[in-house]
């Protein structure tokens, strides 16, 4: 059985005060909270204060990014030791504003993901068609490519602990969610693609989260679906309200 998880990527936004209060509302909120998983990934330099206001709550930390190499010298770069060190259980990988506007490819992004399961640290590895994909009928495809090229060279075991977040390109911060049908034909080939390499038992343990303008009043027939295993969430993620709203839809 999966536990259903929902992560809020707060993206460049907000100071440090805001983030703090932030982090306090959705900690509190999430007291009353069952069965599900439940992380914030805040901005790099927030992630100390963050940590601190969540501490002891049923709120885990992620960072949004990483860089592959343990130390040296990598201007403005942080590892997935300094990561753990900040208190860091999860970290995104791959997401699409990484892979589109800094040029992200899948074999960078597969370092970083072996230098975060190295570090223990969880990877939320994100994949997506952009909008002229989808029309070209090129979905599954570029599924198949990111998959492949981001999760090269994971061992079973490795893969078992990584979640996987699909986010179609054109949903993010658009308003425009996928359909519960397009979004589960995805999850769906994303597990298959999981049997195809290992087997039916980790292809049926690894949670995909979907993410694309999710939102409380489209959360819950999103997450009910039969893949579907919670959200990587932007924009309502911002408001502790419409965070629990979503989470309240994965229940
Ligand atoms: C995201 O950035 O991962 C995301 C899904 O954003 P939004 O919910 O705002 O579409």
């Amino acid at each position: 059985m999966r536990r259903p998880f929902i992560a809020g990527n707060w993206k460049m936004n907000l100071n440090r005060a805001s983030a703090v209060a932030l982090a306090e509302g959705v900690a509190k909120a999430a007291e009353s909270v069952q069965g599900v998983d439940l992380a914030v990934c805040p901005p790099s330099c927030y992630l100390d204060a963050v940590g601190r206001a969540i501490s002891g709550s049923k709120v885990l930390l992620g960072a949004q990014n990483m860089y592959h190499e343990p130390a040296g010298a990598f201007t403005g770069e942080l590892s997935a030791a300094m990561l753990r060190d900040l208190g860091c259980t999860y970290v995104i990988l791959g997401h699409s504003e990484r892979r589109h506007i800094l040029g992200e490819t899948d074999a960078a992004i597969n370092k970083k993901v072996h230098a975060a399961l190295s570090a223990e640290l969880i990877p939320i590895v994100c994949v997506g068609e952009l909008l002229s994909e989808r029309e070209a009928g090129q979905t599954l495809a570029v599924i198949r490519r990111q998959f492949e090229g981001s999760l090269a060279g994971l061992s079973a075991e490795q893969m078992a602990t990584v979640v996987l977040a699909y986010e179609p390109v054109w949903a993010i911060g658009t308003g425009k969610v996928a359909t519960p049908q397009q979004a589960e034909e995805v999850h769906l080939a994303l597990r298959k693609l999981i049997e195809q390499r290992y087997n039916g038992s980790i292809a049926g343990s690894v949670r995909l989260q979907y993410g694309g303008s999710v939102k409380p009043d489209n959360a819950a027939e999103l997450l009910h679906q039969p893949d579907i295993d919670g959200a990587l969430v932007g924009g309502a993620s911002l408001r502790a309200d419409q965070f629990l709203g979503i989470v309240a839809g994965a229940v």
